[in-house]
């Protein structure tokens, strides 16, 4: 994401109550914080929040955690969440590489939407999609592997729907057209210039 660093970035998010500085210390235990059995959905490279927000209102029955590397983006969500009470949603700022690190056998869907695509070919480890993430994956999820990809990316899209499907996943629904009810920030932006926006579900047992 392009953006101008934010002074104090870190503090401004740390203030927030929905961020957690300690995701480390809830792995296996996700479901105590939230303090019920609620499913656990994850969006991977938040960003400004748009997306998960939307759909932490639209869906109280379900919790949601939003994980992005870089604190600047953070600074929008949690601004756009001032004087809102939203029980189900928390935000970490952490790099998902280390994914393994906070979750452990909880989560029931990861969300991935206009991820980097890193188009060299000497940086496809990088992307959220690349072997090496879909193998962190799966030691992430409860029951089913259930992941959800929106991208305006047509390579990553390609790239992606090969990545699953070589790692025995079932493409449930797939669509080069789509048009969804909870947007991100970029897709807002890829939709105002008419580029068609790609999805994936996908899902494994
Ligand atoms: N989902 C948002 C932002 C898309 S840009 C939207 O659609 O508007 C991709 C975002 O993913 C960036 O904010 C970037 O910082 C974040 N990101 C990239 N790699 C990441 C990683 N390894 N862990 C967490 N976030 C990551």
């Amino acid at each position: 994401m392009r953006l101008k660093h934010i002074k104090n970035a870190d503090i401004i998010i740390n203030a927030s109550p929905y961020i957690l500085t300690n995701p480390q210390d809830y792995k296996g235990k996700w479901n105590s914080l939230f303090g019920n059995d609620n499913p656990i959905e994850i969006e991977i490279g938040t960003g400004k929040g748009k997306f998960i927000i939307s759909l932490a209102i639209s869906n109280p029955n379900i919790n949601y955690i939003g994980i992005e590397k870089y604190d600047t983006p953070l600074v929008g969500a949690v601004k756009r969440l001032e004087n809102i009470n939203i029980p189900n949603l928390k935000l970490i700022c952490f790099d998902a590489s280390n994914i393994n690190d906070i979750f452990d056998h909880e989560v029931d869907k990861i969300y991935l939407n206009f991820s980097d695509p890193w188009p060299k070919k000497r940086h496809a480890k990088r992307r959220l999609t690349s072997p090496n993430f879909l193998e962190k994956y799966d030691s992430l999820f409860k029951d089913k592997n259930k992941i959800q990809m929106k991208t305006d990316n047509d390579s990553l899209y390609e790239y992606s729907m090969e990545m699953f499907t070589s790692r025995g996943y079932e493409v449930i629904k797939t669509d080069t057209n789509y048009l969804d009810e909870h947007t991100t920030e970029y897709e807002d932006k890829f939709i105002s210039i008419g580029k068609n926006i790609n999805y994936i579900y996908v899902e494994k047992k």
